[in-house]
């Protein structure tokens, strides 16, 4: 089933490339996503072409995944040099890109070992399978009974088990039967994970700042009570910052906002620089420290590519040059939206380079916001019906944010 035919696309589908384009992916692939009109064949920076030769600033940047921009000349001189060297070893040998990212990503978290995967999903996975370990081997919760604490409206991404704890009936609906053990919370409500809470959890997990859920931030505090929490009922602090992470919110981690430590992090998307995917768990050696060889691993998790790409984003992360800019920018970029508020727009959330606009009741839905401006060569999307998702590169500059944000004004004005 297909939601719009090639024919009946609203924007440039009147152009002989783009359409074929559009008809070929409509025909052979399957139909799990909804994707705006636009077929791009290169991108640079904040900037991308489609295969009609039209321009587009990207003001998804890949959901975090494009941090540093498309094509960062570091990330893509880091990757060349790898690729002359040796790319794959699989973990049954060691390589020399792998303890020193390790090291590397360890110290820029302030964290003491890291686990290396590919996917967002695959860290969220690897973090629940360490804390259920950790309940089970330390903390000493029977066997089998360990449970796991979620917020409602999370997202942690698209497997089997993390659709289990999902509060959104399409991820869920005909995927079942579910995988047990997770409690779901309402996002922001300290006092329902404390009821929640009993000598056999072994974790709370939480995005920080939920992205898909339209860029919401927890109320004050919140984080600092499960942190409490936590500590006082020997339950480990999962925090999910694969979207939230790695400078997007003008800092290096969003818990890092609040002065919390989380005792695992999942990180990716920005990890892998926009070239690849890498993903991570992150924490203390206590911890990560209950896995033995053969009980978890990925073919490809670590791999020299990935390490070699991973230590080039680290080295970006460590200037704090793109958390200064996510912080500055993000200013700007909130105070601009603030002024739609009443125009349009119910709502405004988010913090840095990161915002949600909440859509006016009775106003167009986020998909038609997402489709006009597309037309005037932004792209965006929205993330439930809504609201508008914005998160530029963080390498963006001033005027073409303005450029970014004046399309918005008009796109919501019409
Ligand atoms: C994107 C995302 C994931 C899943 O990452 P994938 O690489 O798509 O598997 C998990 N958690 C959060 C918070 C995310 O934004």
């Amino acid at each position: 089933m297909t939601s719009a035919s090639p024919e009946t696309l609203p924007t440039a589908a009147g152009t002989s490339r783009t359409s074929e384009f559009l008809r070929l992916d409509d025909d052979y692939s399957a139909h799990n996503y909804h994707p705006l009109p636009v077929v791009i064949a290169e991108a640079e920076g904040a900037w991308m072409t489609d295969v009609d030769g039209r321009r587009y600033l990207d003001f998804l940047a890949g959901y975090s995944a494009l941090n540093f921009g498309h094509r960062h000349p570091d990330l893509v001189a880091a990757a060349t040099e790898q690729l002359g060297r040796v790319t794959l070893t699989s973990r049954a040998f060691h390589h020399d890109q792998f303890g020193p990212f390790c090291r590397e990503l360890a110290e820029l978290t302030g964290t003491e070992q890291v686990l290396l995967m590919n996917s967002g999903a695959e860290a969220v996975e690897s973090a629940i399978k360490i804390a259920r370990k950790w309940a089970y081997q330390v903390k000493g919760v029977p066997a089998d009974r360990a449970e796991i604490i979620v917020a409602g409206s999370n997202f942690h991404g698209r497997t089997t088990t993390i659709v289990s704890f999902s509060t959104d009936s399409t991820a869920r609906a005909d995927f079942g039967p579910f995988t047990p053990g997770f409690t779901v919370t309402a996002y922001g409500d300290a006092a329902a994970v404390e009821d929640a809470i009993t000598d056999r959890t072994a974790a709370v997990l939480v995005e920080p700042l939920q992205g898909e859920a339209g860029v919401v931030v927890p109320p004050a505090g919140y984080l600092r009570r499960l942190r409490e929490l936590c500590d006082d009922r020997n339950v480990l602090l999962i925090a999910d910052e694969i979207q939230s992470g790695l400078a997007r919110t003008g800092e290096l981690l969003a818990c890092d906002h609040d002065g919390v430590r989380a005792d695992l992090y999942t990180l990716g998307k920005a990890l892998g620089g926009g070239l690849l995917p890498v993903s991570a768990v992150v924490g203390s050696r206590a911890v990560l420290g209950v896995l033995r060889p053969g009980e978890h691993g990925s073919t490809f998790g670590g791999n020299p590519l990935a390490c070699a790409v991973g230590r080039a984003v680290v080295r970006l992360l460590a200037t704090g040059e793109h958390q200064r800019r996510s912080r500055e920018l993000g200013a700007h970029l909130h105070a601009r939206l603030g002024e739609l508020v009443g125009h349009g727009v119910a709502e405004v959330r988010g913090r840095g380079l990161w915002a949600g606009v909440e859509i006016s009741p009775g106003g167009p839905s986020g998909r038609r916001i997402s489709e006009r401006l597309a037309e005037n060569g932004v792209l965006c999307k929205e993330t439930q019906d809504t609201t508008l998702r914005i998160a530029p590169p963080l390498t963006i500059t001033r005027e073409e944010l303005d450029q970014g944000i004046d399309a918005i004004t008009t796109a919501l004005r019409r």
